[in-house]
Parts: C-alpha cells; structure tokens; sequence
C-alpha cells in the first residue's frame, strides 16, 4: 500500500516566515497544479488569475494602478527589481545601495547580474541610517533598497525619506516588504505605494498572505520597468516574458488569489492584531526573566538567551533560530498561538 509522510507540523515552528495556508489556498493550489502562468496564451485561466492576483496585491499595497507577476518567492522579485533598475540605469558600472539588514537575496542578486552591492549600517533602533546612506549613493546608483520588515528585528526603515535620496540621484527605489507586506496595512508605518514614490516592491503571499509556496509577488508603480525585463521568447504564442523562471506555479497564482479573496482586508487584520499580541506578551515575558529583549514592531521578537538554553529548547522539539548575532528569534506567524507560546514558556522555564 502506498503509504503517504506526514504532512508538516506546525506545532512548535517558531523559526520561520511561512505558514499553514488558508483552506481556500490549499484547494485553489490542487485546482492549479498543472497549468503554467509563463505560457499564458496555453494557459488564460491562470493567466486571467494572475492578472486578479496583482490588482488584490494593489489594494494591500495602497495603489490599484500597479503592475507587476507572481514570482517564486521574495529572492525572484529581489533579483528581477535590482535587474530591472540596472537594465534601465545608464551606468556601466551601477551599484545598489542596501542596509546591512537587507535579506540575502541581494548578495544573489548582485553576484548574477554584476552589480556592486553597497551595504550601509543601520543605526541604533535597527533602521537604515539615512546619512549614512545619502554617503553611499553616488551617480552610478541604480537603486536604493529599503525593508519594511526587516527579516532579524521586523524593522520597517524609513521609506520616504530613503525614496527623496534615492530620486535626487536618478536611482529607482524599492522596498522590500516579502514578509511584513500583508500586516503592514494594518499599522501606522509608512512603507506602501500610497506613502512614497516608490518604483518597486516585493511582497510574498507565502508569507503573511497565508497562499501556498510558492507565490511571491513583484510590484513596479511603472509599466516601463516590466519592460526592462522583458526577454522575447520564439516559440510561444506570447512574444516576451518579464519572469525569471519560464515555466512558474499556477498553483501559487491560483492560491494567492483564493487568499487574498478571503482575507483582505479583515482576516489580515485579524491576524496582524493576534499575532503581534502574541509577540508582545512573549516579549514582556522573556524580559521579565531577565533576557536582553529588542521590542517588537512587528510580529518578530528577539532576546538575548544561553547557547546552551536555546539547544535545550531545539532538542526539545522547537523549531527555533537565531539572528546573526547568536539572539533567539521568534517568527509570530498565524500557526503561532496563545497556547505554542505558553508551552514554549514552560519549555524554557523547566530548561534553564
Ligand atoms: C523571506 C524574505 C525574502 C526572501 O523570500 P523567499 O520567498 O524566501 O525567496 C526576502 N526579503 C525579506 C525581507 C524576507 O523576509
């Protein structure tokens, strides 16, 4: 008899940005299997899907007129926004200007495609340090990176002010929201399309949109730079394609839009304001036991705690990582309940 593994438990991962999908995603994914976006004259149900998929990310992301696919995930749409500014940017030498908390699909992103990529210190709230980036960008600077939600401390930089730079010098701009992109509209940070000029943003709704992998999204305020990615494609009914993978996931499409349809905007809400009470209790109670704790803005927490408590705890069973700089760091992702972080409190108390 076929036997089928075990599905993934979500009961103790408390180290990653993905998460339980949304029934509705997970149907729409098995609708979706075996149809393919990157042929959309074969595939127009996919394609009509796709076409939907961006206009709902243009309503999380404050601006209905975007463009923009369904990509594989947040290091397709990074590596496509710094190939589409470098392919529109007249430097035969561009560089990208990035905080050091930039998630390392920019290292990617500029080992392929030739770029220098400038890395800037934050200052000391974790956030892009606008002097110090003003000093890195120069004439051959084709784009200025900014994160809203920054993958070790959840910081959101400072988006419009990083924008005003990035423009004064003819660079683009864009922001990288992979994983806070679907609570962000739901906070007072300005990060969005509706805030800033912005030219580009990554969004994943693998992420906190609750679709199943793989569904990430890339998002331009101006069609022309679609059109610097443009490659023409023989033998496809389509005359080019702007994605970076040919053949793509119609599953992810299909599951992005079935999230999207049942969560914008109140179940994303929802989920924003239980998960970042979850972070902020968990927050207070490992500061309360005396850990180093950077408070949460996002659903994101991170304390200073012993190696030896934090391999205890992954022996233990947790799912747990840790920053660069050795602190615990807990993802509050919507799988992550009131009870995981009672038990996980429990865990901690008994082994340390
Ligand atoms: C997760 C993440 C990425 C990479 O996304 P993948 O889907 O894993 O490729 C990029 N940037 C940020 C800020 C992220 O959190």
């Amino acid at each position: 008899m076929h036997r089928q593994p075990p599905r993934q438990s979500f009961d103790r991962v408390l180290s990653s940005m993905c998460t339980q999908p949304h029934p509705a995603a997970r149907a729409a994914a098995a609708d979706f299997y075996a149809s393919n976006p990157g042929d959309p004259e074969t595939y127009q149900s996919i394609a009509k899907l796709e076409a939907r998929a961006v206009s709902l990310l243009g309503s999380v992301v404050g601006d209905r007129s975007i463009d923009g696919y369904i990509t594989s995930g947040g290091t397709e749409s990074n590596i496509q926004a710094v190939r589409a500014a470098r392919n529109s940017h007249p430097s035969t030498t561009p560089n990208v200007v990035a905080p050091e908390t930039a998630h390392f699909s920019f290292s990617k992103a500029a080992e392929v495609l030739s770029v220098e990529l400038r890395t800037v210190p934050v200052d000391e709230t974790y956030r892009a340090d606008i002097d110090a980036t003003a000093a890195a960008i120069d004439a051959n600077t084709a784009l200025v990176v900014g994160i809203a939600g920054t993958t070790e401390h959840g910081r959101v930089d400072p988006i419009p002010e990083l924008c005003e730079l990035a423009h004064d010098t003819g660079a683009r701009m864009h922001v990288d929201a992979a994983w806070g992109g679907f609570v962000l509209p739901f906070t007072s940070f300005e990060w969005s399309f509706a805030d800033a000029p912005v030219d580009s943003m990554t969004i994943d709704p693998h992420k906190f949109g609750q679709a199943v992998v793989p569904a990430g999204g890339l998002l331009v305020r101006d069609r022309s730079l679609l059109d610097a990615l443009a490659t023409e494609t023989p033998y496809l009914e389509s005359t080019t394609q702007a994605s970076l993978t040919g053949t793509r996931s119609g599953a992810g499409v299909a599951s992005a839009v079935a999230a999207m349809e049942a969560l914008w905007p109140e179940g994303y809400c929802e989920t924003y304001e239980r998960t970042m009470a979850i972070a902020e209790r968990l927050a207070d109670a490992l500061d309360n036991r005396g850990f180093d704790t950077v408070e949460p803005h996002l659903p994101l927490v991170t304390a200073s705690i012993p190696r030896s408590l934090f391999l205890s705890l992954r022996e233990a069973g947790w799912r747990i990582a840790t920053t660069a700089a050795g602190a615990l760091r807990v993802v509050c992702m919507p799988h992550v309940t009131e009870a995981t972080i009672d038990a996980f409190l429990a865990d901690l108390d008994r082994l340390r």
